[in-house]
């Protein structure tokens, strides 16, 4: 059965290995930063402890938790779901040991921001292109990903809205058949959270009759003992705001409302430290550009190197890791891949570029040997060294590329924003498209203070009605 499995997918799958390996990173750069000099040093990450008192709400998932059940947590932008999930951590590692429980989300942001890894990433599916069997084979091939499902006795999963039906019964029935068990996901505890009025999967092409949200997935109602919906929101403060969101999250605003936000949020020019939010990603880029311009630092130019037969090399370029990158000093700049997940120097980090550090030996990609050093939001100060991109054929590297894991990142697209609290954000809605793209992106503001909006019309607000559907059953 195995060995059949295992030659269909050698057959079929030939898929970009981007940013989903982790496991394998030893602290070799954290401690090439602590050997290449006095400008680079690890710093102690600094831990900001905000006093925060759960919410009658909360403390009752938290109770629920503690009895050993799974559980679904949903609620609006902003009502503590991310803030609830670590509380919830904790307490699942006094019970279980730090290695039997595993926290992921959906993006790299998303996972950065509780200390995990993409769910792709602790699956070991890579990009999750193929059947399940295909998905299987790469799990059962890679052994570090089969101790990881193995050893698993909970699962955390943050943003769920991004996660499909077909990817959700797929984990399932990996983690059934690596662990030998009929229970659902094989025994293991689920703790998911997100909300299903944000953004939906990504799929290609347009197939209407294809499920798409996790809670269409056969075995999402068996996954959970109980699924609740926090109500208190917390990110935002102002009354009139919060009813504005609430509105645009269902898809159904008062027009007085809507009015009133494009009064107030599109008038005069926006603020210089605003991080710039955009719904496609060619304007992210422009942004980043002009940003990095401004600085009129010296810059250095990294080209990628990609190595393979012409067929295979094409692929490289649809993969995260830019053919080009430029930076300088200053340049405000995002981690693509997991470095080391210990050190919280996962894909989403951000950080600046600090400065420069020549290089000796080892393959050069830019022209002086210059390797820049990020010091990083959550505390270390690195060298970044080149990382290799692969596009596998099986289990077989067929090309590769070879890239600084850093993109510039004073703009972002809403798409990677979703999770954040911003203070003060910049969005262009003038090209939002698709279901929750415009709640995902007000909502990230603390106060409309903080929001200055372009390129708004309500005809961009739009709710999903199966998500709709859902959210009446569930109340
Ligand atoms: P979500 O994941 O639901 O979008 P977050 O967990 O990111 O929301 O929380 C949003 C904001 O609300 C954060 O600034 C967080 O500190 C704050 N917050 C969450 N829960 C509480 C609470 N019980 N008391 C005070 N502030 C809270
Ligand atoms: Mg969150």
């Amino acid at each position: 059965m195995r060995k059949m499995m295992g030659m269909k997918f050698f057959a079929n799958a030939i898929s970009v290995y981007r940013n989903y390996c982790s496991h394998s990173f030893s602290n070799s750069i954290v401690q090439k930063a602590y050997e290449s000099g006095n400008k680079v040093k690890k710093n102690k990450p600094k831990v900001h402890k905000a006093k925060i008192k759960l919410t009658d709400e909360q403390n009752n998932v938290l109770d629920h938790v503690r009895g050993g059940l799974s559980v679904f947590i949903t609620g609006s932008a902003g009502t503590g779901k991310t803030v609830l999930l670590k509380h919830i951590i904790k307490i699942l590692k006094k019970t279980y040991g730090e290695s039997g429980v595993f926290v992921t989300a959906s993006t790299g942001i998303a996972a950065c921001a509780l200390g995990g890894q993409t769910l792709h990433s602790f699956a070991g599916i890579r990009i999750g292109d193929g059947n399940r069997g295909m998905l299987l084979d790469l799990v059962l091939n890679d052994r570090e990903a089969r101790r990881r499902w193995n050893k698993a006795q909970v699962l955390v999963i943050d943003e769920i809205s991004l996660v499909d039906a077909d990817l959700f019964d797929k984990l399932e029935y990996i983690a059934k058949t690596v662990r030998e068990s009929d229970k659902v996901w094989g025994g293991i505890r689920l703790v998911v959270s997100g909300d299903f009025f944000q953004l939906p999967p990504i799929f290609k092409g347009h197939d209407p009759s294809r499920k798409e949200f996790a809670f269409e997935a056969d075995c999402w109602d068996a996954s959970f003992d109980i699924q609740v919906e926090l109500t208190k929101i917390f990110r935002q403060s102002e009354n009139r705001f919060i009813k504005l969101l609430q509105g645009v999250r269902r898809g159904n605003s008062d027009p007085e409302d809507l009015q009133f936000l494009k009064q107030s949020c599109s008038a005069s020019e926006p603020h210089p430290s605003a991080v710039r939010l955009y719904p496609r990603i060619d304007d992210v880029n422009k942004v980043n550009e002009e940003k990095m311009k401004a600085l009129s630092e010296e810059q250095v130019i990294y080209e990628a190197i990609d190595r393979g037969k012409k067929p295979w090399k094409r692929q490289l370029a649809l993969g995260l890791a830019p053919d080009k990158l430029v930076l300088c000093k200053g340049a405000r700049v995002m981690l693509i891949k997991n470095l080391n997940v210990m050190h919280r120097l996962v894909n989403g980090a951000t950080g600046i570029v600090t400065g420069f550090t020549e290089t000796k030996g080892g393959t050069v990609l830019s022209p002086d040997n210059l390797l820049p050093v990020v010091k990083f939001d959550s505390g270390p100060e690195m060298v970044i060294e080149p990382q290799k991109w692969y596009v596998m054929v099986g289990s077989r590297p067929v090309a590769w590329r070879l890239q600084l894991p850093l993109v510039l990142a004073w703009a972002l697209s809403i798409h990677k924003c979703q999770g954040m609290s911003l203070d003060r954000i910049h969005t262009d809605l003038s090209r939002a498209f698709g279901y929750g793209m415009v709640y995902v992106a007000l909502s990230r503001v603390r106060s409309l203070d903080g929001l200055h909006l372009s390129g708004f019309s309500p005809s961009k607000i739009k709710a999903h009605p199966k998500v709709l559907e859902f959210y009446s059953h569930l109340a």
